[in-house]
Order: C-alpha cells, then structure tokens, then sequence
C-alpha cells in the first residue's frame, strides 16, 4: 500500500494495522519536519506533489521492495500541503520475519520514494522568505562527467563520453558473466542498460555473481542487480526485466536497442539470440565459459559471420557440463565478463574488434590464448550472405525443444496426484519441494519408481534439460508407471513458489 495525505498522517492507526503474528520483526520510519535546515532556522514546510503520478511510482516501489525482501506487510505514506515542525512528512512500516531485512527494506523504500517519487518541498524560513529545496544528503554530488571519465576520454576520444551516454544495451543474463559486464558498461558511462533474468539469487551464485550479497539470497537478481547499478552509477538509466527470453518476446525486448550482450549459460539463449540478432540486424557479443576455459565472438550485419556459419547446429543441451556441473571460478567469470563489457565498448564506438572475425579462445590456467578466423559459410542456415534470415520462421521448439513427455507447472493444478521426484545432486538442493522424493541422478535406479506403480512421476531437475534426457531414456525401458518432465526444472518454475 502506498497513499498520499492531506492532513496529518496517524502512525499509531498504521502501526496498529500491521499486527502479523507470522512476522518476528516490524520496522517503521517516520521522516519529520526539523527545525533547521542549512544552517537555517525553518518555521514550517510544504510539500506539493502530483497524486496520480506519485501513488503509480510509490506503488511501483512497493512491488519492487517485497520482490526484493520477504515482506509479510509493507505501507508507506507521504504528506503533502502544509505541515508545521515535528509533523510526520513521511511514514513507512515493514513486517518482515527478521530485522535485518525489515531495515533494508524500510532504507530501500524511503530513498526510493525520495529519489523517484515527483515530489517538491518548500520550506518557510524564521527570518526570511520561503525557498523550495532538495535534501543535501539524497542529492547526487556535484561531480561533472569529464571528471568521471577522464582517464578513458585520453583513450578513446573527447566525444568517446556522449557516444556511450546515448548508447542502449540489452545485457540477457545477470549471473557470472553478467555482473561484471553491466557494472564495467555503467562505470564506463553506457547510459542506458536493460537487463533480463528470470531467476533468483542463490547462495551458490555469490562465490561469482559480484553485484550481490548474502543478504539478497532469494531475491530476483535482475532486480538486485538495477538497484545495485544505479547506487552505483546513478547517471546510468537501469531497466531490469524478470523474465526468461523467448522467442515470443525477444523482439519486443530488443525495440531501441543499438547492441545485445549474451551472458546467458545456455546454448538454445545463445542461438536464440544470434538468430534473432541476424533476422533484425542488430549487434551482438557471445561469450561461454566451461571450467578455465572461455571463448568471446562478436557480430555485426553485413560484416561478419554468425554463430551458425561457425556451427550451423545446436549443441543438444546436456551433451557439455554445466557450471554446476563442472565448476567455475568467479575470477574467471570476472575476466570474461569484463572482456565482453570491452568489446561492446569498442562496437558502441564505432571500432572493428577483432572478435568480429575472430572466435576468440581465452586458458584462465595458462594464459594460452588462440583464435580462429571466422568466415561466412555456405551452409548457413541463413545463407552465405545471411539474406534469408528474415524469412526464415522455425517454431520455438527448434529453439527449446519440448516433448509431449514434458508438462508445464500450471497443468500439475487439481489434475490428479502426482510423486514429485527431485533428481539434482545433493549440492544443487539449497531449495526444493519440501514433498519431492529426492533420487539424484548420479545414483539412479529406474527400479527405485516401481513403489510408485499406477502413479504419475513428476521428475525435475534444476533447468529441465537432465528430467527432459531421462524421462526420454525411461519411456524406452517401459516402466509401469507414467513418468514426466517438468518444463523449464525448478529453476524455471519451482523456485518461485518455495
Ligand atoms: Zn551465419
């Protein structure tokens, strides 16, 4: 709830209001009005304020506080018109299981109001005329670009600064690679970033992804991650998307987009992306890493050549470890993302990076690096000359490919009973279904799912890759039970609702 108020704002009633026994921790601010301010004495204040404007932006910051904290309740109510000393300008109260979260929570949801909300205060001083104000300590510092930029305008060029500021950036993905790229394109002055994710923070991502911290656990990254960014850089404009790019709506996602950065961990994102960038014509930079060992290509309509010249076909999903699988180191992911935020730099700029003819090979380990020249191929499904591109039309299972084994969560709902089987490692299970039968796939037993005999077997797996390969394998067996996969594994769906 988020309200605007004429007349004085009653603390206790709101206190009073959000009783939740399930809560541990209730946090309340209250912003008052002080009798002095820079050095003057203030008589009394007045805020004007648009409602309609400010209740849709306060609303909105509402929605982004419980998706970034677990808010059991969450209000906030600003003044406006006259209010005298001591009066209460601004209130917001939190029910959270625990403090710490009840304290970022409440700081997030004041400076947010702060700095987003269309909001003026005028101030009545004691010995002078009125004067309409900021707050000192909200403002941004008076720092001007050039001296934010100087050491990088000596490199690049005196209008190296404007040309970043107007640039627009899709960033897909804010994991390993993706920190690091966004925080390098905003410390550089990229001035305007959308981001896309759809997952969650988990404890296992903060060993590499650095734009959080212990607390967010939980929390949708794409969300932390904008926060993060604009606390950081605040001249840098954030978009942040939780949703998982298809091919239904990546044409809407890349609308005012000038380059597109892959730093996703999936093969069917990474051609999704280069089909799409082809068929539309836009910029695109790849990288993938696998243990000590990342590769980084970029590409450019008319100029280069795609992923598919380099590999006409997708690798099946599954048949290269993951990074949950394999294991990676956060620096390397550093590096590499860092790499990426480089090379974009150079594509914004109007230079010819090497990568745009080059699949570049980098040994974190030996600091080996090779490349390889990149040249169109004939037997690109877009032809030689990637003309055909925006005729060609494949339906979005080529690009995830389903199955009539798979079923959706949404279609689990009152249809039956189903046994819920988790086969991720151990490792993997920092959540899941508290009713799910955990059979991890290192050790599996088909025999193990006869005690489930005339059932439903649900299997899942962390991204629905493994549940989907298994479930294929067991169909073969004949198992007297039916067995299915579930559609996009608890990352892409369960995890919400735990
Ligand atoms: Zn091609």
């Amino acid at each position: 709830m988020f309200q605007v108020s004429e007349t004085s704002i009653d603390t206790q009633a709101l206190s009073q209001g959000m009783v939740n026994h399930s809560g541990g921790a209730f946090v309340s601010f209250e912003g008052r009005v002080r009798k002095s301010n820079d050095g003057k004495a203030v008589a009394r204040l007045e805020y004007e304020l648009f409602p309609e404007f400010c209740i849709e932006e306060g609303l909105r910051i509402i929605d982004e506080a419980k998706a970034l904290f677990p808010l059991l309740e969450v209000k906030a109510v600003h003044r406006y018109g006259l209010l005298e000393l001591g009066e209460v300008a601004v209130w917001v109260g939190v029910v959270t299981g625990h403090r710490g979260a009840g304290f970022q929570a409440c700081r997030f949801i004041i400076d947010s109001i702060k700095a987003r909300c269309p909001i003026w205060k005028k101030e009545s001083y004691v010995d002078g005329p009125s004067d309409w104000v900021g707050c000192p300590s909200c403002e941004t510092k008076s720092v001007s670009a050039p001296q934010i930029f100087s050491r990088q305008t000596r490199l690049l060029g005196s209008d190296s600064h404007e040309k970043l500021k107007r640039a627009n950036v899709l960033i897909v993905g804010t994991g390993g690679l993706g920190c690091p790229l966004a925080l390098n394109l905003a410390a550089s002055g990229v001035g305007n970033l959308r981001l896309i994710d759809s997952d969650l923070l988990e404890a296992s991502n903060l060993q590499r992804q650095t734009l959080y911290g212990y607390q967010d656990i939980g929390s949708p990254k794409v969300l932390l991650a904008k926060r993060r960014l604009e606390e950081l850089h605040p001249y840098v404009s954030v978009e942040a998307i939780h949703d998982r790019l298809t091919i239904k709506n990546f044409d809407r996602y890349l609308s005012g987009i000038d380059l597109v950065v892959d730093a996703s961990d999936n093969f069917a994102t990474k051609y999704l992306i280069n089909d799409t960038c082809v068929r539309l014509e836009k910029a695109f930079i790849g990288a993938s890493i696998y243990q000590n060992q990342g590769h980084i290509l970029a590409y450019e309509p008319g100029a280069s050549a795609c992923l598919r010249c380099d590999r006409p076909m997708q690798s099946p999903e599954g048949c290269t470890e993951t990074c949950a699988d394999a294991g990676v180191l956060g620096a390397s992911t550093s590096a590499l993302g860092s790499l990426e935020a480089l090379e974009a730099i150079k594509i914004l700029l109007g230079q010819k990076p090497k990568s745009l003819s080059e699949q570049i090979y980098l040994d974190f380990d030996t600091f080996e690096n090779f490349s390889i020249p990149r040249l169109r191929n004939p037997d690109c499904p877009f032809g030689l000359d990637h003309k055909t591109a925006r005729d060609f039309v494949y339906e979005e299972e080529s690009l995830f490919p389903s199955t009539e084994f798979e079923v959706d969560w949404h279609d689990t709902h009152g249809k039956g009973s189903f046994v819920w089987i988790d086969i991720r490692e151990a490792s993997e299970r920092e959540q899941s279904l508290s009713h799910a039968i955990h059979l991890p796939l290192s050790q599996w037993r088909s025999e193990d799912l006869l005690a489930y005999e005339g059932k439903t077997a649900i299997l899942y797996c962390q991204s629905g890759i493994r549940s989907q390969k298994l479930v294929a394998a067991l169909l073969r067996e004949g198992l007297p039970l039916e067995v299915k996969s579930l559609r996009g594994g608890f990352a892409g769906t369960l995890n919400r609702r735990c």
